[in-house]
């Protein structure tokens, strides 16, 4: 009976809906999402969760921050480039920018002249002046897209040579033979999987070839018995055939931190006709694909009819030029970030959270850079570590954060988190303890 009584009292829906709060919410947000939040609180009254009179409230309190289902998340795993976490996160630079190119923009418009202009020229002259050596830039999807535009307007229906052990695969199933296959290219093989020379190249060139493909293999390292042919060793070979490298994480000049990671600048300089990279990995950039190189190159990718079809938005162009203009990003904070900084800053909110009766204690921690780059590279770090169960809490926290378990311990490093942002984990730790 009591129960009954205890129905009739829950608000309707449209009463409830008419509160100010959960009004304007609908005007924010969109009616959906409110009502859903409303039709859940009343489930949760019905249920005998909360009080009738509580279930406006617990919607106004249940509302998304915004009308997306992508929520943030502070990445505490360590790995600095986590492909399930969106990769490189933007600069402050890089989100005003999208801020402001969300509305109408000048995207394709001289302001000046009122006439139509080069969609993304200031990005590509961004990226020129930054690469000096590149004569012509392109920008599409991600990097994916780049070898897959260099495949179909320079070698569909011809051959791309490329060495055995280059054949790699990205991750979740992406392996870039099987892309440049769809092409339509075919591909001529050279050299074993550990070895392959520059005369390797020069047998397998012939009246089909249309061009040599060096691939970075950006996420394993080979040791021990090994070989593969450089860009000068390629470029001074005088194939005859332009050399196209796929370097994938995107940096525009060498990083002395990663002596291995491959950069534009460097590839141009040796001999590269065309380079391909990923605009959000080492960069720190929004998703998107980079092409560098000889101006005739780049040309017929860009005025290929796919390229159309990969071209980014308005929102893209504008996040990468703030990245290449702008100050260090996000990613390259991280990686450059001071191991005794980071400790002092495990210790300082593990001692915060002790007082707050956590099981917390800053412990070293080894980081990454993940996101298919720089395998091997052990980046120094420090975490705060908690006890296993505090990781599925966090996880569920708003905002949410990303530890990594570790010997039945949830470690929180904080390589990859901006310090600003040690008072956010702070108050997530205490509220997951609270729950
Ligand atoms: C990451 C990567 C790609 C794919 O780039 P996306 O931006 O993920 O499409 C291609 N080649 C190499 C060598 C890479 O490391």
């Amino acid at each position: 009976m009591e129960q009954e009584d205890a129905r009739r009292r829950i608000a309707r829906t449209d009463v409830l809906m008419a509160d100010p709060r959960l009004a304007e919410a609908a005007g924010r947000l969109g009616r959906g999402l409110v009502k859903a939040a409303v039709v859940a609180a009343q489930g949760r009254a019905r249920a005998g969760e909360i009080p009738p009179g509580a279930v406006a409230d617990a919607a106004v309190g249940a509302l998304p921050d915004t009308a997306s289902g992508l929520r943030p998340v502070v990445n505490a795993t360590g790995v600095l480039l986590h492909t399930n976490l969106g990769r490189a996160p933007l600069s402050a630079a890089a989100r005003e920018a999208v801020r402001v190119a969300s509305g109408a923009t000048d995207v394709e418009l001289d302001l000046e002249s009122g006439a139509r202009a080069r969609r993304g020229r200031s990005v590509l002259a961004a990226l020129l002046e930054r690469v000096p050596d590149a004569e012509a830039a392109h920008v599409v999807n991600n990097g994916a897209a780049a070898l897959v535009l260099a495949a179909t307007a320079l070698a569909a229906g011809w051959e791309i040579v490329v060495s055995r052990g280059e054949l790699v695969e990205i991750g979740d199933g992406f392996r870039i033979p099987e892309l440049l296959a769809a092409t339509g290219a075919r591909l001529r093989e050279v050299g074993t999987t550990n070895r392959t020379t520059p005369g390797d190249y020069a047998a397998a060139i012939g009246p089909q070839t249309a061009f040599v493909l060096k691939v970075h293999p950006s996420n394993f390292v080979m040791t021990g018995f090994t070989r593969q042919a450089g860009v000068d060793e390629l470029a001074g070979a005088g194939l005859g055939v332009p050399v196209v490298v796929d370097i994938g994480s995107g940096l525009l000049a060498p990083e002395p931190l990663l002596p291995d990671e491959p950069d534009a600048a460097t590839s141009l300089a040796a001999g590269a006709d065309l380079v391909t990279a990923s605009g959000d990995k080492l960069l720190g950039g929004p998703q998107c694909g980079i092409v560098l190189g000889r101006e005739e190159l780049v040309r017929s990718l860009a005025r290929h009819p796919l390229a159309r079809a990969l071209r980014v938005d308005k929102m893209t162009l504008a996040a990468l030029e703030a990245t290449v203009r702008g100050p260090r990003t996000p990613t390259g904070d991280a990686l450059h970030a001071d191991v005794a900084v980071l400790r002092e800053r495990a210790e300082l909110l593990a001692a915060r959270l002790r007082e707050d009766g956590v099981d917390a204690r800053a412990v070293a921690s080894d980081a990454a850079v993940g996101g298919g780059g720089a395998p091997g590279v052990v980046l120094p770090s420090a975490a705060v570590s908690l006890p296993e169960p505090y990781a599925a809490r966090l996880r569920l926290g708003a905002p949410a954060v990303m530890g990594r378990i570790e010997d039945g311990r949830c470690l929180l490093d904080l390589r990859a988190v901006p310090d600003g942002q040690d008072a956010v984990i702070a108050g997530a730790v205490r509220a997951a303890g609270g729950r």
